[in-house]
């Protein structure tokens, strides 16, 4: 099969006029996709100049993609954009005194989850001894709400309810910690307020001046948009920022605030939230965030970019791209239709490509290696364990009781745990789908499918 994908592009690169047309097209349409993602405008118009500068449409060979030949160099600029040339202090375990990291962000940008989540994160998979300390005095409720998430995860904490002085809090948290035995590492939540105002600013500067952190980390909402840049701007100038993670990535947002974020305070994202819970955080990777960017663009682009990659609709209903299409039009996402998807996936053969254009992750890079197809096979022998009911069950399928889950690990010989996480997976594909936005309806996609 491999061999009819690669006539179908050379089919389709020999009909391709090489002219500057294709380049404008492609870069506007980028564009569009990246301006949607709340990338900041002058990045966008720095991404396209550079785009028009480095890809020599005449010098390419004969029968190469040209569309595919520019996806992926701006792809390669926006990675670019994303690396400040200098990696973030990261923490050492069991070093003495601990390392002390302090969170700033404006109120509601997702701080306290994620100080709770970084100490977790730290402790789970690094085996590091964390402590957490709340200095937020501001908000009444802020302690209550850090003691219980760390009482939660089981992680020491300091706070104060006499004390009002955030500076004070903060010192006396970081002391008792610092050099208690076997605490290498200090999470400090501090206090936001809606807007980047003086008096936070001010308070923060104070904080930072009195507990030395070992690294700032700016917290911000994906959702921030435009403001992203002058926000980041203001907390740099008034604390040294050395980090930013990016909250609420599992919602609406397609989080190109990042990028400004960078470009504002020289400091890479380490990491990024995607849930509400203690374990939603996971290891910033510019691959998935910059594929993120531009595939939740306009469907019909996508569409277009499929098409240059995977050949047309084949005459079985099979092509992953038809399958996709008749999702769209249905607009809803059974686990019967993720086993018809990996089928159709499977007999692609290699996916490199298409894997990061499929909007919003839909399908994720975690499918794309050799151990990522063995998760798919066995995805799809679970889901051969499964009755009717259950994979025609709506999107977020609450019929998979712990009794019909067992059922089906017995069925299938895999462990139960494997058949919650081919649930969650499930979940999250049928959450992407609902959330494409502007998605253009079935005849906008005809014209460019036939
Ligand atoms: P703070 O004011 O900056 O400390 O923000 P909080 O930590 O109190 O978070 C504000 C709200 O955002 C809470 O309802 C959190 O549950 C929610 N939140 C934080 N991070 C995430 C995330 O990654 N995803 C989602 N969905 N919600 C988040
Ligand atoms: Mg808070």
């Amino acid at each position: 099969l491999s061999g009819s994908i690669k006539g179908a592009l050379a089919r389709m690169s020999k009909a391709m006029v090489v002219d500057e047309k294709v380049l404008n097209d492609c870069v506007n349409e980028i564009s569009r996709a990246l301006l949607q993602a709340d990338v900041r405008f002058e990045t966008v118009r720095g991404v396209q100049a550079s785009i028009k500068s480095t890809v020599n449409l005449q010098a390419l060979a004969d029968g190469t993609n040209k569309r595919r030949v520019i996806h992926r160099a701006v792809v390669a600029e926006l990675r670019r954009m994303l690396d400040p040339g200098k990696p973030s202090f990261t923490p050492s375990k069991g070093r003495k005194p601990a390392s002390v990291v302090m969170f700033v962000g404006l109120q509601g940008s997702g701080k306290t989850t994620t100080c709770v989540k970084y100490a977790d994160y730290h402790r789970r998979t690094k085996g590091f001894s964390p402590a957490l300390v709340c200095a937020d005095t501001f908000r009444a409720g802020a302690l209550d709400q850090l003691k219980q998430s760390a009482a939660k995860a089981g992680i020491p904490f300091y706070g104060s309810h006499t004390e009002s002085d955030p500076v004070k809090v903060a010192v006396e948290g970081v002391d008792r910690f610092r050099n208690q035995e076997g605490c290498d590492l200090i999470v400090v939540d501090t206090s936001g307020r809606h807007r980047q105002e003086a008096a936070l600013l001010e308070e923060m500067r104070q904080v930072v001046g009195a507990t030395r952190p070992d690294l700032v980390v700016l917290v911000m909402d994906a959702s921030i948009g435009q403001a992203a840049f002058e926000q980041a701007q203001a907390f740099r100038q008034s604390a040294p920022v050395g980090a930013v993670i990016v909250t609420k990535m599992d919602g609406h947002a397609k989080g190109g605030g990042a990028l400004s974020a960078v470009a504002a305070t020289k400091s890479p994202v380490i990491f990024v939230g995607t849930g509400e819970h203690i374990p939603d955080l996971e290891a910033f990777d510019a691959k998935s965030f910059v594929s993120r960017l531009l595939g939740l663009g306009d469907l019909s682009g996508f569409m277009d970019k499929i098409h240059d990659v995977i050949p047309g609709p084949a005459d079985d209903n099979t092509s992953p791209y038809q399958i996709l299409e008749e999702l769209i039009k249905r607009g809803n996402f059974t686990l019967r239709d993720l086993r018809k998807l990996f089928r159709a996936v499977q007999s692609m053969g290699p996916l490199g490509q298409l894997v990061s254009m499929i909007p919003g992750g839909l399908i994720s890079d975690k499918f794309n290696d050799k151990e990522g197809q063995a998760k798919m096979k066995r995805y799809m022998t679970m889901m051969d364990s499964m009755t009717d009911a259950e994979l025609d069950g709506s999107s977020s399928p609450k019929l998979m009781n712990q009794s019909r889950i067992n059922r089906v690990a017995r069925g299938s010989g895999r462990p139960v745990r494997e058949v919650v996480d081919m649930l969650e997976e499930h979940k999250r594909m049928a959450k992407m789908m609902t959330k494409l936005p502007n998605v253009k309806r079935p005849n906008d996609i005809n014209h460019i499918a036939n």
